[in-house]
């Protein structure tokens, strides 16, 4: 948790932006910014850009961004809080991590919940099917106690009449253990095999349970004040010397992988928890090794989350490879199948990530013909043109000219030019050739030129994807103030939230660019289809002379008309 957010924001306005970065990084004025050399990787033409006024950081080289804070932490290496703290002294003023205590309390908590499930999972009756479950995976007493693993009880409200009275209801639904209904609370895992989460430190800071049957098979601990899944990894602290050792991870994706790993001797194997991967495990991977393996199944492993993740890894500066798995295998299934050899093999045979993309594209085209050549080139693209990495991007070019037999120059026109972004005016509108419509609205929005109500009408948060829709949320909440908006955000969205707001783009047309932009957000054929729809079957329910229906149909017809009319600006 952050801390006193009023207070977070009264430490950061009295900083001086400039000078605190200026200590580290020596900062030119370039207009209304200053820019400079970038401390975060090797940067000879300068890439950072700092604007005072928005108290806001951000490289164009290698894309860390965001506010003083995160610039303090990722320069000195400190806490949130930390870093709060050093700030707070140094323009007089103090700040009390009230939090502290709280997350002490928090954690000894989490530490009284896996006790139980643990003992529910050895001394209760009904803790037998777990038992029998784990020890049939290969799981003896000896690793239930190494690894924490628990039980919970069937039933809604075992952990909470144990724990409710003592802890208070609403401290155990902060930490996730209880879930609040309509009417009330309970526990959130029953009748599961638990596998407690823990910190570096090796304490229990979350859960995940897998059911027997029924969905979901596995569920997590939500996010908590000790808990985020985007900055974390399953098992890390049984892996680190095997980390340490290899400076290679094999990344996994659920629980009992890592766990079938580390018992068969393949003890830097940790667990992403899902296969979208965050910049937040891609800086912890950092910190431990070079290179990452991921040995996802298949499907998985191809799908469109896990190729982001293994951007972000390989943008990390990490090496990045790709266990290929026969099909429906996963790594727990192939030791206990096959034996740690086989997987220690398969690791072995890993294929470079880009390598692994490209063979997937070419597999599912016809590479004999010219249309069929242009169209892998089409499908490509979008993935090149994430590629930060000069030397990857070589490597896919040659890699696609040998297997289309094209010309690498050939290959290089048919793929997107990128072209670096610099900080001057020369190149101000550089960036708008790789931005889609959501880009170019948040960038509308960040830098305050259109305000969230301009495209309320059309388009909500949940028309962005994903990766921009916290952004989008805090914005459509009202929060506009930019540096207090960067508190609202993780670390991943005030990277982009910088880069958004600092971006050197401009348009000649404001206007014509955010009605462009919302037509694409929010497709209108779509719109017109429903329309259509719409009045079908408003003449059915005039015939069937059901008004209420009419009433309802008419409204949401009137609705859409409005939000058309929006898109197609005032024409
Ligand atoms: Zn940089």
């Amino acid at each position: 948790m952050k801390g006193n957010r009023a207070d977070v924001q009264a430490i950061k306005e009295r900083v001086d932006t400039i000078g605190l970065i200026s200590r580290y990084v020596s900062l030119t004025k370039s207009g209304a910014n200053y820019k400079g050399r970038c401390p975060f990787h090797k940067d000879d033409t300068p890439s950072m850009v700092v604007n005072a006024e928005k108290g806001l950081w951000h490289c164009f080289g290698c894309g860390e961004g965001g506010d003083v804070i995160a610039f303090l932490m990722k320069i000195e290496r400190l806490s949130f809080i930390e870093a709060v703290k050093r700030l707070a002294a140094e323009v007089g003023m103090s700040f009390e991590a009230s939090d502290d205590g709280e997350r002490e309390k928090l954690r000894r908590i989490t530490a009284e919940a896996a006790e139980y499930f643990a003992a529910n999972l050895t001394g209760n009756a009904a803790g037998k099917k777990a038992r029998a479950y784990l020890l049939e995976r290969g799981y003896d007493e000896a690793s239930w106690k190494r690894y924490g693993l628990g039980y919970a009880l069937p039933g809604w409200d075992n952990l909470k009449r144990r724990f409710g009275s003592r802890h208070g209801e609403a401290t155990l639904v902060e930490l996730g253990l209880l879930v609040r209904g309509d009417e009330n609370t309970y526990d959130r895992f029953r009748d599961r095999t638990i596998f407690p989460i823990h910190d570096l430190s090796g304490r229990p800071i979350a859960f995940g349970g897998r059911a027997f049957e029924g969905e979901p098979k596995y569920l997590n601990s939500p996010k908590t004040p000790l808990f985020d899944k985007g900055r974390l990894l399953y098992g890390l602290p049984w892996a680190r010397e095997g980390l340490a050792a290899t400076r290679t991870a094999v990344l996994v994706e659920g629980y009992t992988d890592v766990l079938t790993l580390q018992q068969a001797g393949l003890t830097n194997a940790v667990g992403s928890m899902g296969t979208s991967l965050t910049q937040g495990q891609a800086d912890l991977l950092k910190r431990f090794v070079d290179d990452v393996v991921i040995s996802y199944d298949q499907d998985a492993a191809g799908g469109a989350a896990a190729i982001r993740g293994m951007q972000i890894l390989r943008n990390s500066g990490l090496g990045v490879r790709v266990v290929q798995l026969p099909s429906g295998e996963d790594p727990d299934g192939l030791v206990r199948r096959e034996g740690a050899e086989a997987m220690a093999a398969a690791i072995r045979a890993a294929v470079p990530f880009h390598r692994f993309f490209v063979d997937r594209v070419l597999a599912e085209h016809d590479r004999s013909t010219a249309r069929g050549k242009e169209r892998i080139l089409d499908a490509v693209r979008e993935f090149y043109r994430a590629v930060r990495v000069p030397t990857l991007r070589e490597e896919i070019e040659r890699h696609l000219a040998d297997l289309l037999d094209l010309s690498v120059e050939s290959v290089r026109r048919g793929l997107p030019r990128r072209r670096e972004v610099h900080w001057s005016d020369r190149d101000a509108q550089g960036a708008v050739e790789s931005w889609g419509e959501e880009e170019v609205l948040l960038s509308l929005l960040l830098r305050g030129e259109i305000t969230w109500d301009r495209i309320s009408g059309v388009a909500t948060p949940e028309d962005f994807s994903e990766g921009n829709r916290p952004i989008a949320e805090a914005l459509a909440s009202g929060v506009a103030e930019l540096s207090a908006l960067v508190d609202h955000l993780d670390e991943e969205s005030s990277r982009r939230a910088s880069y958004y707001a600092l971006a050197p783009v401009r348009f000649s047309d404001t206007d014509k660019a955010v009605r462009d932009a919302l037509a694409r957000l929010v497709p209108l054929p779509e719109a017109e289809q429903e329309l259509k729809d719409l009045t079908k079957q408003l003449e059915e329910a005039a015939e069937a002379g059901d008004w209420e229906r009419w009433n309802g149909l008419m409204e949401r017809k009137i609705a859409l008309k409005a939000k058309a009319l929006t898109a197609k600006g005032d024409e």
